[in-house]
């Protein structure tokens, strides 16, 4: 027995701390309630008793051991120890101060301790996290990049390294701008501001690799906050789908190009049907013309020839029509398709053109109508293609109306430049074919047994011809009540320079109604 003051015992039983004392290397002497506590047991049951009250054989012997050296020693020491009570492992931590008495014996171990084992648990649990988390965050297949409320790259994993080239230590500090390209800057800004007013954390992101090569990354963004609700960091999860979209693009191509062959294969099976159709007009008209003129005796037979005369004629045309459109379709689309613009007044061009057809559109029985308060307007166009143009529509509009329907075209200007409106009261166009007429191969109506003649190429033409001299064509369309096709020309004339380089020459326009209405003088 150690014998205590009272003081101490009443400073020792009222301390927070656990506190014991060492009679013996393995026997207890005073015991605090704190202890008691801590040995799951009762102060009385602890005190003067042998250590192996509590601790097993293997924690006995260490314990003993270890308190022997101290007794003769007389060294002060601080552990942490590891004791197994009532079958729980528990961590405490142990100043063990030797005390002297009077002759300068130790005469007993006073023992000062805290219980870690919650302490050691949430360490460990937290390291275990640490490490469970640090080898996602390294090895995960996705690209992890952590930045701060200011975008400065603050950590970033293995993949990120493969995916943007930049080693950790590179990118460090820097900002994240570093994996965006110039063009996307503002579109990035944006991004995170929605992403920091919670608006939206997801996104697909055109994205730059160390090389310089582009990459499109899809990002997942979770925002880290403090307890104030502040952001600290923002943890950005970036997936490579560069291959992906590639392989979406190729097959998205891919169906365009079926499509594209789908049309161009329906496309040779009109067209031979256009082919044939002039030409077998033209020989019959021509086996007619043999027969007439071996038998008939008179003159009086002439009315007829002169109509298998013009059948011929105006097959010929459409032949030669077809085969001019498919020649210039073919040079537009290699890039071999020229203007031959001068400085001409298009109020005097659309007037020779009107003065030319109002003859076939009265005989045609269509009400047509010309409006135009200009005097004149010059303007750099190709009068040849222009011509062609108007023709094209006004055919069309013939085409796909009949008789009695009104033809209206108006020539105006509008702001910066020359609005010709074609409208007709015929058949109009559905909206949802209103976009696709002006598409190569075209037409509204696609089979063998359409009602009228054409190869679908016509506006396709037009609206290249159109868009070369800086225009625009745009369609106005009720179904079933009107067309109006308007064609936009800028306003604006070109250098002589220019006119001389493109070597315009002119060519009879009577010739080219012929060719282009051939379509409508179907005989
Ligand atoms: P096509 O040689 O068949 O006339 P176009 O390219 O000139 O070829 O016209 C394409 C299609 O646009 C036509 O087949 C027709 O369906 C439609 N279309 C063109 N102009 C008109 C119009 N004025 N009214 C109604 N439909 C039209």
């Amino acid at each position: 027995m150690t014998p205590l003051s009272d003081d101490f015992y009443f400073l020792f039983n009222d301390l927070k701390q656990i506190a014991f004392t060492f009679n013996k290397a393995d026997e207890f002497g005073a015991v605090n309630k704190r202890m008691a506590e801590f040995c799951e047991s009762s102060v009385e049951e602890l005190e003067n008793k042998n250590i192996s009250i509590v601790l097993n054989k293997k924690d006995r012997k260490r314990i003993k051991n270890f308190n022997q050296k101290i007794f003769q020693t007389g060294e002060r020491k601080k552990r942490e120890i590891v004791v197994e009570i009532n079958n729980k492992m528990k961590n405490i931590e142990v100043d063990i101060i030797p005390h002297h008495n009077s002759d300068n014996e130790i005469d007993y171990l006073l023992c000062l301790a805290v219980d870690i084992t919650d302490k050691i648990k949430r360490e460990n649990i937290y390291f275990r996290n640490r490490e469970r988390y640090r080898t996602l965050f390294d090895q995960a297949p996705l690209a992890f990049v952590v930045s701060d409320r200011q975008t400065n790259i603050i950590d970033w994993n293995q993949r990120a390294e493969e995916i943007f080239g930049w080693k950790k230590e590179e990118v460090l500090d820097q900002n994240f701008n570093l994996l965006i390209p110039e063009d996307s800057y503002s579109e990035v800004t944006e991004m995170t501001e929605e992403l920091f007013s919670g608006l939206q954390n997801n996104n697909i992101n055109k994205n730059i690799s160390k090389d310089g090569s582009q990459i499109y990354c899809e990002w997942n963004n979770a925002i880290i906050r403090d307890q104030e609700d502040k952001i600290i960091e923002v943890i950005s999860i970036a997936r490579d789908i560069t291959e992906r979209l590639r392989a979406e693009e190729k097959i998205k191509k891919q169906n365009e190009e079926l499509e594209y062959s789908k049309l161009r294969t329906q496309f040779f099976a009109n067209i031979s049907h256009e082919l044939k159709t002039p030409l077998n007009l033209i020989f019959s008209s021509l086996q007619l013309l043999e027969f007439y003129l071996y038998n008939s005796q008179s003159y009086k037979e002439k009315d007829k020839i002169n109509n298998y005369l013009n059948s011929i004629k105006n097959n010929g045309f459409r032949l030669l029509r077809l085969v001019n459109n498919l020649i210039d379709i073919t040079r537009i689309e290699v890039d071999a398709f020229s203007l031959h613009r001068g400085n001409f007044d298009i109020v005097k061009l659309i007037r020779e053109i009107v003065n030319t057809v109002s003859d076939y559109l009265e005989e045609k029985e269509r009400d047509f109508k010309f409006i135009c308060d200009l005097d004149s307007a010059i303007i750099a166009c190709d009068p040849f293609n222009i011509e062609r143009v108007i023709l094209n529509l006004i055919s069309n509009a013939v085409k796909f109306s009949a008789r009695g329907d009104q033809i209206i075209l108006n020539l105006q200007a509008a702001g910066e430049d020359i609005l010709l409106s074609l409208k007709d009261t015929g058949i109009g166009i559905e909206k949802e074919n209103q976009q696709i007429i002006f598409d190569k191969f075209r037409q509204v109506d696609q089979s063998f047994k359409k009602k009228r003649e054409g190869s679908g190429i016509g506006l396709s033409l037009v609206k290249s011809i159109i868009e070369m001299h800086g225009g625009k064509i745009e369609i106005d369309s009720v179904y079933g009540s009107y067309s109006n096709f308007k064609v936009f020309l800028p306003l604006k004339t070109i250098d002589q320079e220019i006119v001389e380089k493109e070597s315009y020459s002119p060519d009879s326009l009577l010739n080219k109604v012929e060719l282009e209405f051939s379509d409508i003088n179907y005989i």
